[in-house]
């Protein structure tokens, strides 16, 4: 997962190969209630790991729930719920489990992130129990509704508090008295189909008779319930419904564990794949694994709506493959209620479409993780798209010219992963996605899996050159960059170094007459860079090229000129996407000069004696420091004065004396001359 604070696109140009999604969320944290509210053992194979199932599962470890991580696998072993049946209503004993299973505890403070999937079933199930809980989440999380779920409750008899605005959590639930049972349960449902869903779920616990619900207003948002009944339906449970209005749920329906039970994949992540591949899968199509035409998703009839737009779409039981169909896409008009997540996927695409696109009935987009209206027509508009943002709809023109812009992610996962699209537009301009990490709530790897699947022409790739002079604190100053961008790091001295060590293991002498040998040698190398270890065939040689000798053979042997062509398609290749930071001599002169941004570190010899001296000291190794300033110069004169690619600034490279800063201050100003590249808008 990229932890940055944000992550500068490449421009892309085509995509082809195959993903294999991670498991859906809507489907993932159902299963978890329902295994936990069953009886006995259930064993979740392909559960979606993320934020919002993290939280989930958190929660039904603090009621008691036993959670346990077999390989892939989790098993979660339940409480056989039947809530108020064996409890003297009013009387806040916990309800006792049947069936053999752990018992929830009684009382728990639960912290439930921005999971809207675990903030409103478990207010409900929970409410039903009976027994002292505060429900909590992140800021936003208490800015989103369950007011209409609290009153569906509280007419059951259930006591619920809010503990700060009416209408939001947090909550604070008390035992429940008396539960009223006789008459239809009245729920709204046209602001978030997630309140029918909670009370769904929990209410079999209280199905000593039939147990009806009514939903007041147009339900939103359909499939989700289809889902939820889906799911219901494998733990037992066939819940008869009349229309999408009223709901009953049989007395004497109890929960039951299917026993084992696989997750598809999530049809809301595959939207992008989706996307990804009307846009840009040229030459091959694009596989998505893990979702197809038999899923229970709601979200799968994106894959209708992209086919609208061009999309070229074959499928399979569990599987899709899509290549660019329409060039550009058509643009559209569709009522997107039945895929409300999946159509700001939309919204993207609509940036490729040959006029402009309106996204119809989606004002739920208000109430989700951020005001997806709202930060929809913000972040298109910086790429230079023109949007008409109304009360329950979007209209999206493309852009005539493209914008560089710096994407605002608003904590919301959608809005990252389909924003990282438009780093297709064939215009040149820059992407940068903000915190890319809130993809975690859903699709922790979104972005590896999209680096994995999308190519680019090298030069598009782009590079930071850190050149300079031994001990000037490059390797420092270029790793933490590489860090701060979540890009990849090339330390070229250490090709040189072990190219060095290498040939000293082999008896060779590091001059001339062995200048062809240490050549095939070096280009023979088997490196790997991992976790900060080098090894060279599979041994650790991270102490052996760091010594002040290693250095120097160093040094002998990148005076070469065989050995360092031997080594030029080797560093080459480290250019992969996101990017990368290169560390060396020649970075911005011979290996990359075309890289966008070069830097050139000084400091003074005295300074960078101190400094290696200072270093050398810390790991116990004694050394005198004009000494060391002597072997400095030595290196300087002789990496400056070599025949081919001598030390020396690139031509268009920014000069940065360091001598006076701190890393932090020399890793400020490279961030800074990055920002200014980039141009946004
Ligand atoms: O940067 P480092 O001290 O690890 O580099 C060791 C030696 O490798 C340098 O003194 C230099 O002679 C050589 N080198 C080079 N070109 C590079 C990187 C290092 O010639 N790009």
């Amino acid at each position: 997962m990229f932890s940055t604070a944000f992550l500068d696109l490449a421009p892309l140009e085509e995509a082809g190969g195959t993903v294999v999604l991670p498991g859906s969320k809507s489907i993932s944290n159902r299963v978890l209630l329902l295994a936990a509210l069953s009886g006995g053992t259930t064993v979740v194979h392909d559960l979606l790991d993320s934020d919002d199932t993290r939280v989930m599962l958190d929660a039904l470890r603090a009621l008691g729930c036993s959670v346990v991580h077999k390989g892939a696998a989790v098993e979660i072993t339940g409480i056989g719920g039947v809530a108020s049946r064996t409890r003297p209503a009013g009387s806040g004993i916990p309800p006792s489990p049947s069936g053999g299973g752990s018992g929830w505890g009684r009382s728990a403070r639960l912290f439930l992130g921005n999971a809207g999937t675990a903030m409103r079933p478990l207010t409900a199930a929970l409410a039903l129990m009976g027994g002292e809980f505060e429900m909590s989440g992140v800021a936003r999380m208490h800015e989103r509704p369950i007011g209409d779920l609290v009153d569906a409750l509280r007419q059951l008899g259930c006591r619920i508090d809010y503990l700060g605005n009416e209408g939001y959590p947090p909550l604070k639930i008390h035992p429940a008295s008396a539960l009223k049972l006789d008459a239809p349960i009245a729920v709204r449902g046209d602001v978030s189909s997630q309140f029918l869903t909670a009370l769904l779920l929990a209410l079999p616990l209280v199905a000593r008779q039939d147990v009806v619900i009514e939903v007041v207003g147009e339900l939103i948002s359909k499939p989700y319930i289809e889902i939820t009944l889906n799911m219901l339906h494998r733990f037992g449970i066939a819940v008869q419904r009349d229309g999408w209005q009223r709901f009953t749920i049989p007395a004497g329906s109890r929960y039951q564990s299917p026993g084992e039970i696989h997750v598809e994949a999530d049809a809301s992540s595959a939207s992008y794949f989706v996307a990804l591949g009307a846009l840009a899968a040229t030459a091959s199509p694009l596989r998505i694994e893990g979702v197809g035409a038999d899923s229970i998703q709601g979200d799968i009839r994106f894959v209708d709506a992209a086919r609208q737009m061009g999309a070229a779409v074959s499928s399979g039981a569990n599987w899709l493959e899509v290549r660019r169909g329409a060039w550009p896409l058509r643009a559209i008009d569709l009522d997107c209620n039945h895929i409300p997540d999946a159509a700001m996927t939309l919204a993207v695409m609509a940036l490729f479409a040959d006029g402009p696109t309106t996204l119809r009935n989606i004002a739920s987009w208000r109430v989700k993780e951020t005001d997806r209206l709202a930060a929809m027509a913000t972040e298109l508009r910086k790429l230079g798209a023109q949007v008409q943002e109304g009360a329950d709809f979007l209209r999206v023109t493309p852009p005539a010219d493209w914008k560089s812009a710096s994407i605002h992610t608003y904590d919301d996962h959608r809005m990252a992963m389909c924003f990282a699209l438009a780093a297709f537009n064939s215009a040149g301009a820059r992407v940068r996605i903000e915190d890319p990490k809130c993809v975690g709530k859903t699709f922790p790897d979104y972005f590896e899996t999209l680096f994995s699947v999308s190519r680019t022409s090298r030069p598009h790739i782009p590079v930071l050159c850190v050149d300079g002079p031994t001990a000037s604190g490059k390797g420092t100053l270029a790793s933490e960059v590489a860090r701060r961008l979540g890009y990849r790091y090339l330390d070229s001295g250490a090709l040189y170094r072990i190219a060095g060590l290498a040939a000293t293991r082999a008896g060779l002498a590091l001059d001339v007459g062995h200048e062809h040998t240490i050549a095939r040698l070096a280009e023979s190398l088997d490196i790997v860079f991992t976790e900060g270890r080098v090894l060279l065939h599979g041994q650790d040689v991270t102490e052996a090229i760091r010594t002040e000798e290693a250095g120097m053979n160093a040094s002998r042997v990148s005076a070469l000129p065989a050995v360092r062509s031997a080594l030029v398609a080797l560093q080459q290749g480290f250019r992969q996407l996101p990017g990368l930071v290169a560390d060396g001599r020649d970075m911005g002169t011979v290996i990359f000069p075309d890289a966008p941004l070069k830097v050139y570190l000084t400091a003074s010899a005295a300074q960078r004696a101190e400094r290696r001296h200072k270093q050398l000291i810390s790991k116990g190794i004694s050394t005198t420091l004009p000494g060391l300033r002597a072997d400095l110069e030595a290196r300087d004169a002789r990496d400056s004065n070599r025949a081919v690619a001598p030390l020396k600034p690139a031509v268009d490279a920014l000069l940065l004396d360091n001598s006076g800063q701190s890393v932090e201050e020399s890793v400020a100003q490279v961030l800074r001359w990055w920002e200014e590249k980039q141009n946004f808008s």
